[in-house]
Order: structure tokens, then C-alpha cells, then sequence
């Protein structure tokens, strides 16, 4: 029974459209067509026994019984062993090779087919004409129901038919020689039969296409209906921070303001020096919390809107540590703390700013919430990443607190909100940066025995292939007499920074609006630079403004700045490349900013 193996593709039903005929989707039908095969052989021996019975009836005295009991146990055997065959296919559908099984049962149909030749070759020279007739039309009925049979496969029905109608005639054709033409007829009778099994063998293809694109219907509607539900259930989520935020940050900056008013009352009321003195340090106290405040929740909005683009550049990430370290290593002696360092020269492209914040807000934090013992700052490389790892033998963390520390304005134990121990944004701000960058944050904490942050940074790939660290932390010298026009709406904003800029040695023109700026242009031709807010007052905005003075005067380098975290001027920026500052901008960022401006001219 086993097949040969050449026959494999031969054997497979092969009606559909060439670009129908994928091997998954071959594989598919016939696995169809053996299953209902099989369930068919299976109650094949009923159908064989009734045949038998009724050739009994008519035949067995004409035939002998010897010769007709050893055919029907011969046929009778012939489907019960194709009946096992099934149920054992049946059984093992999973595993099958169904091309295999496809071989098997064209195999056993020729094998059931022969059973019931071999009755006309036994019993047609034993019988008178008019019997040899009956016969005679009862086997060539048999293969018209093999078409059913045979589940459209017209391997297993050729095979079948051709195994009953062969004998059959040419028994026929020598008992009768004078209708030879039986022959020729009878393999006429096949071809048709194998014809109209083709033509199911498609009907059959197509329906399992059909099934197949409704199987696939139905799978992306799943797939499109769970994205909606997980689009709907972030929208949710975002929408409940967002009122979180809202609550929280009214609340952190109504307390001050309050506390403020109330000063400027006892201001009011001419103070004795001492009590002026003391009112003086606590709205200094107040103004730099509420600047923390600020500037934290200016980040986490930046964060939100998705302006903020990760920088790509190769730094020394220990360098970085180690500033950062230094800058602390005060905070940590009043407190007695030990801080220690082991950072190993670590180069890392990405973006230094966010890094090094997500570093500060880590060791600022280890120091804080440690009161004895160490905290210890360490880098090392797996891979293609830097691992930054703070560890404190401070208060630790509740485990079910440590998801929680990530929320926005979430504290442990500061239910008065008391602002010299934090506003509760760091680790929010952490774990933004972190997924911006494409970092992992994990913690390690034991309450009463200390915490562990441990950050995983990816190596990104440099921008524009850039691997020198020069143009990232040392700003250009700007060469003295440098043209530099300041537009802006702001009087404080203009006189400020063209005071600074002198200082470095630039020669500053000011502009309040677009056409003041137009003015500059016509008066002294382009400048080696153009600094310009993204709100102008007017129609215009920053960004329409430089593209349309570079439009009359060709390029020249463009630094924007703004107030602004969202809106569709910062997305024109973006699409224009121009370098964007948010206010409030250092002196140092801006001499660093202007320094790489001014790189491509120099
Ligand atoms: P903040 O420090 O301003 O309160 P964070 O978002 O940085 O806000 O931290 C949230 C909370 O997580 C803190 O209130 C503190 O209770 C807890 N936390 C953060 N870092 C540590 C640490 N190293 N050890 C113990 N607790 C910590």
C-alpha cells in the first residue's frame, strides 16, 4: 500500500486557477476532500453488504455458491479494510500527511473497484443473456455512484471506475464479439464520469476559498474589534491622568499662591526686618517649588503631545554620571549618606538631555528617601545597551506601591502634599523619557532595606551617521560680529536676549513682528542666524515667517523658540527641520543651540 513517492503532486487534485493553487491552500482542500472521503468509506461496507445480498438473490444459484461466497467475502473484505483505513484517518486528522492518505485511498478504490470487476469477469460466463444484461447494468451504475463516493477526487473515482468498467467489457466484448464496441464505450463512460469529478473537484476548491475568506473576515473583524477596544480603553486611561493631573497640579499651585498672597499681605503691613527677612526666604522657598512644579508638568505635557524627538548623538554616559554625581555628592554628606560610583567608560548614542535627566531624577530620589548607609551609582554594558543602576539602602518600597511611584503627582507617605519633598512628577517624567528612548525601568525594592532602579538603554544608531561627541556638548565659538536677528513680540524677551548675545560678541537686530523682520532683511540682507518665537502676534507664525524669508533670500540657519507644547505651527517646525527651543530656554542651551546652528556656515 505504500505509495511511490514520485506520485505525490500527480496524485493531488489540481482543478483550481494556477493562482489558486498555493501549497497551504492545496493542502487545505485535500485535507477536505480525504475527511469526507473517509467519512463516506466508513459506512461503505452497509452499502457493499446490500449489493452483495441483492446479487445473492438473483445470482447465487446461476453462479454456484463457492464461487459467489468467495466473491463477497473478497469485496465485503476489500471495504471493510477501507472502512478501518477511515476511521484511523479520521481519528489522526491532525497529524496526517493528507497527500499520503489521498494515495492510500486511490489505492483502495482500485482494490474495491476490482472486487466488483472481478464479479463480471466470475459470473458473466455462467449466466444467459438476459442476466448478463442485468448484470451488466448494475456495474455500470456502480461507478456513476463512485462519483459521490469519491468526494470529488478524480483520482479515486478513475481509479474505481476503470477497475469495474475494464473487466466488465472486455469480458463482455469475449463473450460477444460482435460488441466489441462495449470497449471503446465503456471507456467513454469513464472519462465522463472522471469529467463531471473534476468539475466537483473545483466546486469544492471554491468553497473552501470561500471559507477561507470568511475564516479571514471574521479574524480581522476580531483583530479590528479588540483595537478599538484597546484604543478606547487607552483613550479612557489617558483622559482619567489627564483629570488626575489637572486635580493634583490646581491643587500643588493653588497651596503656594495662597501662601503667597498671604506674604504679600504682611509685606504690606511694614514688617519689622527680622519677619521681612524670614517672609523673604519663604516665598524664595515658594517661587523655586512652584518652578519645579512648572517645569515638570511643562515636561510631562511635551512628553504627551509627542513634539519632544529623542536626539541621536554619542556621548560619555559616565561623564554624565559623574557631573550629575558631583553636582549631588553635597546633598548626600549633609544627609551622611556615602555616594558611590563605579562608571566605566560608557559611550552612548542617543540623547544626552533626556538620559541625564532620567539619572538626576533617579540618584535626586536615592538620596532623598535614604536617611543612613550609601547610595550607589553604577553603569555597565550588555549588548547593544547601557545599564544605569541606582541603589539606596534606604526606606525601600511597598511592593504594591511600586507600580503606583510611576503615576503622575503619586507620593507614599506625603498625604499633606508638603512640597519640600517633591511634587511627585520625577518618576512619571522617568518612565516617559524611558519609553521615549526606548529604556526600561525596573525596580528591585525591599521596604527597610533599600531600592534598586535599574535603567536598560538601547545603543540608537547615530543621526546622519555622527559619532563625535564635540558637537553635542561644546558649543562653537561664535566669531565676533556674528549677525544675528532676534524676532520676537515679547519687549522683555528682545532686549534680554539681544543683551546676551552682544555679550558673546554678536551683532544683534530686533524685530517685533513679521514686518519689522522684513525690514532687517531688505535693510542688511540675511543673517548669519535668525532667531524666531513661534507666536508672533500677528497672522504668521514663526516658522511660515523664516520659510518665507528664505524663500526671497535662500537659506540661512533658523533657531525657533516657543511657549507652546501642542499645536500645528510646532508640527510645520517639525516638517520644516528647524531647530525648536522651548522657553524656558538657559543661557547655556541657547549657546549651545546657537553654536550648532551656526556649525554648517562656519
Ligand atoms: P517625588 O520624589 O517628587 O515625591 P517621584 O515621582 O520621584 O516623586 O517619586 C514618587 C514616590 O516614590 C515618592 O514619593 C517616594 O515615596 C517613592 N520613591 C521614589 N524613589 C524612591 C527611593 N529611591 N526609595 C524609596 N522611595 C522612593
Amino acid at each position: 500500500m505504500r505509495p511511490a513517492p514520485s506520485a505525490a503532486p500527480s496524485a493531488a487534485p489540481s482543478a483550481a486557477p494556477a493562482a489558486d493553487t498555493g501549497p497551504t491552500r492545496q493542502r487545505e482542500v485535500l485535507i477536505e476532500l480525504v475527511t469526507l472521503h473517509a467519512r463516506v468509506l466508513q459506512r461503505m461496507p452497509v452499502v457493499q453488504g446490500l449489493l452483495v445480498a441483492g446479487l445473492a438473490l438473483v445470482f447465487i444459484d446461476k453462479v454456484t455458491a463457492p464461487v459467489f461466497a468467495s466473491w463477497a467475502a473478497f469485496a465485503l473484505g476489500v471495504e471493510a479494510l477501507r472502512a478501518v483505513v477511515a476511521t484511523r484517518v479520521l481519528r489522526t486528522l491532525d497529524s496526517i500527511d493528507p497527500t499520503r492518505v489521498h494515495r492510500g485511498f486511490v489505492l483502495m478504490a482500485a482494490c474495491a473497484g476490482a472486487a466488483d470487476g472481478l464479479a463480471a469477469v466470475l459470473f458473466l460466463p455462467r449466466l444467459e443473456v438476459i442476466d448478463q444484461a442485468w448484470l451488466g447494468v448494475v456495474l455500470f451504475a456502480i461507478p456513476a455512484a463512485g462519483v459521490a463516493v469519491s468526494m470529488s477526487s478524480r483520482y479515486i473515482l478513475g481509479a474505481f471506475a476503470l477497475a469495474i468498467i475494464v473487466p466488465a467489457t472486455v469480458t463482455w466484448s469475449m463473450l460477444h464479439p460482435e460488441h466489441r464496441s462495449v470497449i471503446p464505450l465503456g471507456l467513454l463512460y469513464s472519462g465522463l464520469l472522471i469529467l463531471v469529478a473534476a468539475e466537483s473537484e473545483r466546486l469544492l476548491m471554491r468553497a473552501v476559498l470561500i471559507r477561507r475568506e470568511r475564516d479571514r473576515v471574521v479574524r480581522d473583524l476580531e483583530r479590528s474589534n479588540a483595537d478599538v477596544r484597546a484604543a478606547q480603553m487607552r483613550a479612557e486611561d489617558a483622559a482619567q491622568a489627564r483629570a488626575r493631573v489637572l486635580a493634583a497640579a490646581s491643587h500643588d499651585l493653588r497651596q503656594p499662591l495662597h501662601a503667597l498672597s498671604i506674604y504679600s499681605a504682611i509685606l504690606a503691613a511694614n514688617p519689622s526686618a527680622a519677619t521681612l527677612r524670614e517672609v523673604g526666604e519663604n516665598i524664595d522657598q515658594i517661587v523655586r517649588s512652584l518652578g519645579h512644579l512648572l517645569g515638570g508638568l511643562l515636561d510631562l505635557s511635551r512628553l504627551s503631545t509627542g513634539y519632544l524627538t529623542p536626539e541621536r548623538r554619542l556621548f560619555a554616559l559616565d561623564a554624565e554620571c559623574a557631573r550629575i554625581c558631583a553636582e549631588l555628592r553635597s546633598l548626600a554628606e549633609a544627609k551622611g549618606l556615602s555616594l558611590r560610583t563605579d562608571l566605566p567608560p560608557t559611550q552612548l548614542c542617543g540623547d544626552q538631555m533626556m538620559v541625564g535627566r532620567i539619572a538626576r531624577n533617579l540618584i535626586d530620589n536615592a538620596i532623598k528617601y535614604t536617611d543612613r548607609g550609601e547610595v550607589s551609582v553604577s553603569l555597565s554594558r550588555i549588548d547593544d545597551h547601557a545599564v544605569l543602576a541606582v541603589a539606596d539602602t534606604g526606606k525601600g518600597i511597598e511592593p504594591h506601591e511600586q507600580q503606583r511611584i510611576f503615576e503622575e503627582f503619586y507620593q507614599i507617605d506625603n498625604p499633606g502634599r508638603d512640597r519640600s519633598r517633591g511634587v511627585g512628577l520625577g518618576l512619571a517624567l522617568v518612565q516617559r523619557m524611558s519609553e521615549l528612548i526606548g529604556a526600561t525601568v525596573s525596580l528591585a525594592s525591599e521596604p527597610g532595606r533599600g531600592s534598586c532602579f535599574t535603567v536598560t538603554i538601547p545603543d540608537a544608531a547615530p543621526e546622519g551617521g555622527a559619532t563625535s561627541t564635540s558637537i553635542a556638548t561644546t558649543p562653537v565659538p561664535m566669531p565676533a560680529g556674528t549677525r544675528i536677528y532676534v524676532v520676537d513680540d515679547e519687549q522683555d524677551i528682545l532686549a534680554s536676549t539681544s543683551t546676551l548675545l552682544t555679550m558673546w560678541g554678536a551683532r544683534v537686530d530686533t524685530a517685533s513682528d513679521a514686518s519689522a523682520a522684513v525690514s532687517l532683511y531688505e535693510r542688511f540682507g540675511p543673517p548669519a542666524l535668525l532667531i524666531a518665537d513661534l507666536r508672533l502676534g500677528g497672522h504668521e507664525h514663526g516658522t511660515a515667517l523664516a520659510l518665507r524669508l528664505r524663500a526671497t533670500w535662500g537659506e540661512f540657519p533658523v533657531l525657533i523658540t516657543t511657549g507652546e507644547t501642542s499645536s500645528e505651527a510646532l508640527r510645520e517646525t517639525s516638517a520644516a527641520g528647524f531647530p525648536l527651543m522651548h522657553k524656558p530656554i538657559t543661557a547655556e542651551r541657547l549657546r549651545e543651540m546657537i553654536g550648532r546652528a551656526l556649525v554648517p556656515a562656519a
